[in-house]
């Protein structure tokens, strides 16, 4: 790939591959109407990309003139596979997914949160190796927390005890493939917008209620980083001012109240049992008495205050809520978008799209794999 010729910061081939990724199957003509290349640069390249495995020939049906069928082309879903690897607070989710988004080997496995970032890069890598088969091209590692520009380190995940982490760097040494972390749920937010039900939008967001809450946001494609870090930290907005400490210093933010820690004590103090496979947020409002469902109604009261903040500053077309939020039975997740389109701007409020997100407990591996493609097929 060292000899592809640039244009606009992206690899002839790049725009190539990623005009494929987004338009499914095209003729050579196609090919070089989406992306403006010669019809001579389209065929040379293609060679190539054919040679290689990169892409195949499809017959189009009905695409050719006097009834002759047309040959047009595709990605390879068997090629150029990536291992998404998704790092939440306590388990560890694996699978290989295709260059289409679909996922094989699917795996979650818990560990102590307690645990150093060694022992759990360790696991990484006992559970990679063997997937790691000749069409793997590299691993795309989502990580709970800010991530530094060039993919490589996982800086601050707060509620883990590990700062500044060269991840990419620690598995690439181990595994002797190429590997990039991305910010856990903005990889949610980037599958949604390629394979799911963000891709016809400009603009998706995704809010994630695990062991803290997330937000990310795609524009045009690309994952939406500010400042200097990338971070979007919506566990930490202030919803309480003189709310309890928070792990991060402050004080009476999001995850103070709805944080799965902070919600299994809310549990304990009502004498609900918790759940193994229920996120605590679903388990308070699944519960039928009335001091839970008063509790239930205070924080996603407070949850709706952190989605209408996402709405009204980031305001993507479409926001997609996952992990405890997907689960929630229908009449609290009502309750909590109808609550958070209340407190949007008008404006916003008519032309946002609020809804669990389409690709379920898999958009985090799925969106990881995406971000390692992004910078190793498709730049
Ligand atoms: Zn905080």
């Amino acid at each position: 790939m060292s000899n592809r010729s640039e244009r606009d910061g992206v690899t002839l081939t790049g725009t190539i591959l990623r005009t494929l990724r987004d338009h499914g199957t095209l003729s050579r003509v196609e090919l070089t109407q989406h992306t403006g290349l010669s019809a001579a640069t389209i065929t040379r390249k293609i060679a190539v990309l054919l040679a290689d495995g990169t892409v195949e020939e499809r017959e189009v049906v009905n695409g050719g003139a006097l009834g002759r069928p047309a040959i047009g082309v595709a990605l390879t879903r068997s090629s150029n596979r990536v291992i998404g690897v998704q790092i939440g607070v306590g388990t560890v989710t694996i699978a290989v997914v295709d260059v289409l988004g679909g996922t094989e080997h699917v795996r979650t496995i818990p560990y102590d949160a307690a645990s150093t970032a060694d022992d759990v890069i360790s696991l990484v890598v006992e559970t990679v190796r063997p997937l790691a088969d000749p069409s793997v091209v590299g691993v795309g590692v989502a990580v709970p927390g800010p991530v530094d520009a060039a993919g490589r380190r996982m800086l601050m995940p707060i509620n883990l005890a590990w700062r500044d982490v060269p991840i990419a760097d620690d598995l690439e040494a181990a595994l002797g493939i190429p590997v990039v972390a991305e910010h856990n749920v903005r990889s949610m937010a980037l599958a949604e917008a390629r394979f799911g039900e963000g891709r016809a939008r400009r603009s998706v967001g995704f809010i994630y209620a695990g062991a803290g809450i997330g937000a990310g946001v795609v524009v045009d494609g690309a994952p939406l980083s500010v400042g200097v870090h990338g971070a979007i930290e919506l566990g930490h907005l202030r919803v309480e001012a003189e709310g309890a400490p928070c792990v991060c210093g402050g004080r009476g933010c999001l995850e103070t109240i709805a944080s799965a820690d902070a919600l299994r004590r809310r549990l304990d103090g009502l004498g609900i049992a918790h759940r193994e496979d229920a996120h605590p947020l679903v388990t308070l409002c699944r519960a039928e008495d009335a001091s839970a469902r008063r509790e239930a109604s205070v924080v996603l009261s407070h949850l709706a205050t952190g989605v209408s903040t996402v709405t009204n500053l980031l305001n993507p077309e479409l926001l997609m809520l996952g992990g405890g939020l997907a689960d929630l039975p229908d009449a609290a997740r009502d309750e909590l978008i109808a609550r958070a389109r209340n407190a949007t701007f008008p404006l916003i409020r008519d032309s946002i799209d609020i809804r669990p997100s389409s690709l379920g407990p898999t958009a985090g591996v799925i969106g990881a794999a995406c971000a390692a493609l992004d910078r190793l097929l498709y730049a």
